[in-house]
């Protein structure tokens, strides 16, 4: 959701290209609000452990790979999950744009005319 035009944003997309989303409507540069990754990074971190509670207290055989490559896998589906859900997205700050005016020199004073004034 564009918090400036109200379009909509896909949430998917919004989850994939959380630092650089232009806003297909209004063109608003946006980007998702830090909180959101934080919170998607702690419930992944949540589910992988939680996952890897489970799956050490119930496996036999290969108990030391198996609960850490399933926590890793909770991790990697949860974590884009919940930022898909949660995303906020808010206006990103105005890219720094090149200075147009004070690298050419104004038009009305020739810079290059006169060579250096005397005092
Ligand atoms: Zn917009």
């Amino acid at each position: 959701m564009c918090p400036h035009c109200k379009a909509e944003i896909s949430a998917p997309e919004s989850a994939a290209r959380s630092n650089d989303i232009v806003c297909p409507k209004c063109e608003t540069r946006l980007e998702v609000a830090p909180g959101s990754r934080t919170i998607s990074s702690i419930c992944g971190l949540a589910a992988g452990a939680i996952v890897w509670r489970l799956s050490s207290g119930s496996t036999s055989d290969l108990g030391g790979v198996l609960p850490t490559l399933y926590a890793f896998l909770a991790f990697g589906i949860v974590s884009p999950l919940v930022l898909m859900l949660t995303a906020n997205l808010r206006n990103a700050p105005a890219v720094p744009a090149p200075e147009p005016a004070h690298a050419a020199s104004p038009a009305g004073h020739s810079a290059g005319g006169h060579g250096a004034p005397h005092h």
